[in-house]
């Protein structure tokens, strides 16, 4: 059976490219990127040509680019690093704003002690600037001020897990929500900011995951700035699908994955402006000026640097073919699926997205249904313990959990073809109509009365 993949915003294949110039490092230049004989040199090489070609994608310099694993570590080193710093600074005595007073109770939500420091500044092994030495420690615990951070209602876990860790330790986070379209409220932002406690980091996501739909970036930007607070944007999703601009959204950290850029798993990068206040995540070596230690993964990197070169040269044209392609599977899907809905189709959404409510079906069943068919899509359903939560973005956007179960989405890439829309178009709404007609709940289309 010949199968269909629209489900590019999982994970994308390996650009045939990106892999020729991954090829090498395996096996005749599998230096360390950090010894200094040739071997070295030549994985080093492959390491700093990946940092300008990431860089460039977005308007970048490459001294401002970290590599991770991926865009988990990026988004819990942006958040943690940023949170770190704030409470370390303070817990010297620098308050983070000569106007925050100390705050003099321990009690829930409103001061931190020394213990709390050293659990978010990354625990024992801190730089010596940070760390308290033996005697310190022995001292009452002294109480400092809170930093507080503001996120969208919508990120990804790996934002929105990362801020209730912090939660758990005493920072407050506010949790933007957004309108129908996935949008947060900027005035609503601008009220959220704070002097005591100083709010120290807005992070609000490029592109969200499940409904493509794009946060206005510049404008966030400006008000971060204007507040002189830090501004983090996980770009998993957008990156390679929209421009991105780092110096016009006023971007102090955005995090990127190679898995969603046609490069290969486990490969990410952190962007940090230059003077950012940011604590590190991991304790090591000297790699990435000890920023980020471990021994590189040179032919990881090289084909992430691969991958966001390819992604510049070709976004704008790829960015028309796919957005023609999924706005046809979403007009079609429109006239052919009664009670169908596109969701957050109000907003500037990435080209390749699209989010549709199928009422009275599972989604889960749905996705099951058309895989056995050979299309591969998904919901923005998480699965825990064998209960299927409805995704907290379609909730978000005040979907009744009944329809956000209902919801699938369908992620387009560079290798969808015209052929393969044409069969997705075949197969759902066959598939939504066979489940309906199972459905104990679905109404069901009047009959005709039969008269004798
Ligand atoms: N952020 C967003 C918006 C994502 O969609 C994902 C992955 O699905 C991540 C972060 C995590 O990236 P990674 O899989 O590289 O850890």
């Amino acid at each position: 059976m010949s199968r269909v993949y629209l489900d590019h915003n999982a994970t994308t294949p390996v650009d045939p490219e990106v892999l020729d110039a991954m090829l090498p490092y395996f096996s005749g230049e599998y230096g360390n990127a950090s010894s200094i004989h040739t071997f070295g040199q030549k994985a080093r090489a492959g390491v700093e040509t990946a940092r300008e070609q990431v860089a460039a994608l977005l308007g970048a310099r490459p001294q401002e680019i970290v590599f991770t694993s991926g865009g988990t570590e990026a988004d819990n080193h942006a958040i943690f690093g940023i949170a770190g710093a704030a409470v370390a600074s303070s817990s010297k005595g620098r308050a983070l704003s000569t106007n925050v007073p100390a705050i003099s109770s321990t009690s829930e939500g409103s001061g931190l002690s020394a213990d709390d420091v050293e659990a978010i500044s990354g625990g024992p092994g801190l730089s010596r600037d940070v760390t308290p030495t033996a005697q310190e420690r022995l001292q009452p615990l002294k109480v400092i001020p809170v930093p507080h951070i503001i996120a969208t209602a919508i990120e990804h876990e790996a934002v929105l897990n990362t801020c209730q860790a912090l939660e758990k330790r005493g920072i407050s986070v506010t949790y933007l929500p957004v309108d129908r379209d996935g949008q947060i409220d900027l005035q609503a932002l601008h009220d959220s900011l704070r002097e005591h406690p100083e709010t120290v980091l807005i992070t609000a996501m490029h592109a969200n995951n499940e409904l493509g739909t794009v946060q206005p970036l510049e404008e966030i930007g400006q008000i971060a700035a204007e507040a002189d607070v830090y501004f983090h944007t996980d770009a998993v999703q957008s990156a390679g699908k929209i421009p991105i601009d780092v110096n016009a959204f006023k971007l102090d950290l955005l995090s990127l994955s190679g898995h969603k850029l046609y490069a290969p798993k486990g490969i990410g990068a952190l962007y940090i402006r230059g003077g950012t206040r940011l604590r590190q995540l991991l304790y090591g070596g000297h790699h990435q000026r000890g920023f980020r230690p471990g021994t590189e993964n040179v032919a990881g990197i090289v084909g992430l640097g691969k991958a966001a070169q390819i992604a510049k040269a070709s976004l704008a044209e790829d960015a028309k073919r796919v957005a023609a392609l999924r706005d046809t599977l979403e007009h079609t899907l429109l006239q052919c699926v009664p009670d169908s809905r596109v969701n957050g189709a109000g907003a500037q959404r990435t080209p390749n997205t699209t989010n549709i409510t199928f009422s009275g079906i599972e989604g889960e069943a749905l996705v099951i249904a058309l895989d056995l068919k050979g299309l591969a899509c998904s919901t923005g359903a998480a699965c825990s313990s064998g209960a299927v939560e409805p995704s907290h973005v379609l909730t978000a956007i005040g979907l009744p959990a009944e329809d956000a179960r209902a919801s699938l989405r369908f992620s387009l890439g560079h290798h969808t073809t015209a052929a393969n829309i044409d069969f997705a178009l075949q197969v759902i709404p066959a598939a939504v109509a066979q489940l309906r007609g199972l459905s104990p709940t679905y109404r069901k289309p009047a009959k005709a009365e039969v008269h004798p």
